[in-house]
């Protein structure tokens, strides 16, 4: 590498813990970079150059000899090897689908460190700017998700706060949105984990079954059932539950009558997720299909849990294209006006 510039710390921080989440990495070694960032952007104006000179980086908490290198490299000119090599293998993560990504226009399921996710909300949002979007939902769980962090009502409505002043920051920087919403708990009754008013005050709700994903046939259709026609439910998430590879091992998928499930979810206009994840895949092709037969809309999300996770969407608009489902009934390739007109209406 020729190169003689001096580079932005950060970026390059920002953009190796990025290319390392896209691929799932292990979340001990990419909190490394997250936290080296979090460490310089805390220093005062020319101290990093200063430390980086004396060489006492290290002595920053946050920052360890990796790290430390990475950013001596950058104030150097020379391109870190790490970056090097992380962009040398960091095509495409899956091949086609490339029309129905560039058809979508944002995400409506991803998470941040208030409640299971990695990072925090102006970087989840941040990155998500650099993905090419113009809207995401922010989704933390409820609170009955009690492993999850899952927001109470109190904590909820302070993020409603929060959410409206990265908006006004935003305003001013572009137009780019955010939007408020949850991922919501579908109970063991098919009642929602939070209560209809704060509900009705988000842009977008997803329902999700996270508890009980074995209960029988009967029970489990009704549940779900119940979670679709609620008036304030927007995206059916991962419905059936199943994961197919990954850290967690892998799961069944729920059985229910996917068929009512599907006429219901047309009925009410309320979207079947693509579920990107890779170790859910969720719904299979063959249910997939039948939501399209069934004339539902689809919203392909990548329930991203960290910002390089915001990348997965490719591997959803592959499966969509694949399995043939109409890009206009894919909601998040919507312009922002007509999704929030569907997820108010
Ligand atoms: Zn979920
Ligand atoms: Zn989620």
């Amino acid at each position: 590498m020729a190169a003689s510039t001096v580079r932005d710390p950060v970026s390059t921080l920002r953009r190796i813990a990025f290319l390392m989440e896209r691929r799932l990495a292990d979340t001990y070694r990419i909190k490394a970079y997250r936290g080296a960032v979090a460490a310089l952007l805390a220093c005062a104006p020319g101290e990093v150059e200063e430390r980086a000179a004396a060489g006492t980086l290290r002595d920053l908490p946050g920052v360890g000899a990796k790290t430390a290198g990475v950013v001596e490299d950058c104030l150097a000119g020379r391109e870190p090897a790490t970056l090097t090599e992380l962009e040398a293998t960091s095509g495409p993560l899956t091949p086609g689908g490339e029309d129905v990504r560039a058809a979508l226009r944002g995400d409506l399921h991803l998470h941040s460190d208030w409640s299971d996710g990695g990072s925090p909300i102006e970087e989840m949002v941040m990155t998500a700017t650099e993905v090419g979007h113009d809207y995401v939902v922010l989704t933390d769980h409820s609170p009955r998700l009690r492993v999850a962090n899952g927001l109470s009502a109190e904590r909820l409505t302070k993020q409603i706060g929060v959410v409206a002043a990265v908006n006004a920051h935003l305003e001013a920087n572009g137009g780019f949105r955010l939007l408020h919403g949850i991922e919501v708990d579908i109970l063991d009754d098919g009642a929602l984990d939070q209560t209809d008013e704060m509900l009705g005050r988000l842009d977008v709700v997803v329902a999700s079954v996270h508890s009980k994903l074995r209960m029988d046939r009967a029970a489990m259709t009704r549940r779900m059932l119940a979670a679709v026609r609620h008036p304030e439910t927007n995206v059916l998430g991962h419905c059936t539950g199943r994961l197919i590879m990954g850290g967690r091992g892998t799961r069944p998928q729920s059985d229910f009558d996917a068929d009512a499930i599907f006429a219901a979810c047309a009925e009410a206009e309320v979207a079947v997720e693509i579920n990107s994840r890779p170790e859910r895949a969720d719904p299979p092709d063959d249910l997939v299909a039948r939501a399209v037969e069934a004339g539902c809309l689809f919203s392909v999300d990548s329930d991203a849990h960290a910002p390089g996770q915001l990348d997965f969407l490719a591997y959803g608009a592959a499966r969509a294209e694949t399995l043939g489902v109409p890009v206009d009934r894919i909601v998040n390739t919507w312009p922002v006006e007509r999704l929030l007109a569907w997820a108010n209406g």
